[in-house]
């Protein structure tokens, strides 16, 4: 049952409803206040409490976007004033998602919270490829990375020579869009031209695509709506081989009409 006085810290998942936990439903369609990001859809907040308030505290939103110390005060004055309050982020919370600086303002307010897990955008992606990040024949690890820092400034070489291995399957948050600077840097760190990589866009909805590369070619995938998620390494193998496949098979179908005309 839902409490008082309380923050959940809640995944949305990557964007299906379908994808939700039931705990989630179930503390949305209960909750008092709901204080969401950008990523979570509509058809999301749509199963809130009708009777909730519900605000977009996403750092889009608005001309200058809600500050985290912002977003912080709100959760601790709703939760003080004994409203149940359920804080939602896209995918899981604890994924690039500044869930530890919430968890220290809220701790240091002497307010109670619980986290709720959600699928993260790495692993929809996964399953829009139809790979296993962890195959066991051709990988041992998952790395989960972002491309993109506090301060604004990229991984350096450096990074990446730490991080790329064979073994390794990489899942790269908030990729951006020019990919020629990451395509340098993990051959340079010692990947193969010829590893295989996919770029998800909006995994997990029904404008979901996957583009698929090898690693010496990411430089060249077209530019996709946000929010996208690169996955590199031998682990997308035959996953990314199979896409391959349908999409040349598709324009071979097109040529074919075109010629046929
Ligand atoms: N907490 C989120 C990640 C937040 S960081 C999670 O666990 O998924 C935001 C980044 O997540 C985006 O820049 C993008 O790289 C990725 N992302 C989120 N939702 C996505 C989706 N539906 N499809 C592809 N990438 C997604």
């Amino acid at each position: 049952m839902i409490q008082s006085g309380k923050v959940y810290l809640v995944g949305a998942g990557p964007g299906d409803p379908d994808l939700l936990t039931v705990k989630a439903h179930k503390l949305l369609a209960r909750a008092d206040v709901v204080l969401h990001d950008d990523l979570v859809p509509s058809a999301i907040l749509a199963l809130a409490n009708p009777l909730a308030e519900i605000v977009n505290v996403g750092k889009r939103c608005g001309a200058k976007g809600t500050t985290q110390t912002e977003i912080n005060a709100r959760m601790i004055a709703a939760a003080r004033a004994g409203l149940s309050v359920v804080r939602l982020k896209g995918g899981d919370p604890a994924i690039f998602g500044r869930l530890a600086e919430e968890i220290d303002a809220l701790e240091a307010a002497a307010v109670s919270w619980e986290i709720v897990p959600g699928i993260t955008a790495g692993l929809a992606a996964a399953a829009a490829l139809g790979a296993s990040l962890t195959d066991r024949r051709a990988a041992a690890r998952v790395v989960i990375v972002t491309n993109h820092r506090v301060a604004g400034e990229r991984p350096t070489e450096r990074d990446w020579k730490a991080l790329a291995r064979e073994d390794a399957t990489l899942v790269i948050y908030m990729p951006g869009h020019d990919f020629e600077a990451l395509r340098a840097q993990l051959l340079a760190a010692g990947l193969p031209a010829g590893m295989p990589a996919a770029l998800v866009s909006r995994a997990a909805s029904a404008e979901q695509s996957v583009e698929c590369a090898s690693l010496a070619g990411i430089n060249a995938l077209p530019s996709v709506p946000a929010p996208s998620i690169l996955l590199v390494g031998w682990a997308l193998d035959s996953a990314v081989r199979r896409a391959l496949a349908a999409s040349s098979a598709a324009l071979l179908a097109e040529a074919e009409l075109l010629l046929s005309r």
